[in-house]
């Protein structure tokens, strides 16, 4: 499975001009007030993309197959480019400004599909999770790659929802395909197969990394029309 930290993203940064930025916590015991806009699994954002290098960035492009496709349905998956299956979770983190009061910020928090079940079971354990608070605390050291998180729940009498509100107006009409992962017709992809770049000069050059800058464990996919990557640490937890 395709692991891609996000330590080093820093929170504030924008996956694009949504205002949506992703989710991080830097360093151990780093904790977060979140809000996880999940009710069902029918609103998990999992997306299947082919990782690709543009001049020095990588950038993840939305894969055209569904599993029962043929290959020659996405013209990347049929030139044998690897795909990695990301679980995009929709969250509000609750920060205090330097007057005390709470901000209400749309986050993305992007994570291996395993958390698709670690957020199934709070989901049975505690309903609709957008009516729920949590804490998210970071156990392990910047770097570390046995870094895990804990999600505890939080007492709403404690985080009385007239404090942290679900304004959940940030994600109208988001959908990270678009946005975080690049969205290319066959066209647009033959034509990079060809160049080892777009023509447009778009969202696929220009948005930001989502990986924050780390390979995933699968080895950047290369061919002779693209430039080089460089060799990037593996990172497991
Ligand atoms: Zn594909």
């Amino acid at each position: 499975m395709a692991k891609i930290s996000f330590e080093e993203a820093q929170s504030s940064a924008n996956s694009n001009n949504t205002g949506i930025g992703f989710f991080s916590l830097a360093d151990d015991g780093d904790e977060a007030i979140v809000r996880i806009l999940h009710d069902s699994t029918d609103s998990f954002d999992i997306v299947t993309a082919h990782e690709i290098q543009i001049g020095d960035k990588r950038r993840k492009i939305d894969c055209l197959r569904t599993l029962r496709d043929p290959l020659d349905k996405c013209p990347f998956c049929n030139a044998g480019m690897k795909t990695s299956q990301r679980f995009y979770i929709h969250l509000l983190e609750y920060q205090k400004d330097e007057n005390g009061n709470i901000v209400v910020l749309p986050r993305i928090w992007e994570r291996s599909t395993k958390y698709a079940t670690t957020i199934k079971n709070l989901m049975d354990e505690y309903g609709p999770l957008s009516d729920c608070v949590f804490k998210v605390r970071r156990n392990g050291a910047k770097g570390d790659l046995q870094t895990t998180y804990s999600i505890m729940f939080g007492n709403p009498n404690v985080y009385k929802e007239e404090f942290y509100p679900k304004d959940t107006s940030g994600f109208d009409d988001y959908s990270v395909v678009g946005n975080i992962v690049a969205s290319k017709t066959v066209d647009e992809m033959k034509y990079y197969l060809l160049n080892g770049s777009f023509d447009d000069n778009t969202e696929a050059n220009n948005t930001a990394s989502p990986t924050g800058g780390n390979a995933s464990n699968t080895a950047p996919w290369q061919s002779p029309n693209t430039v080089s990557s460089v060799s990037r640490p593996q990172r497991f937890y």
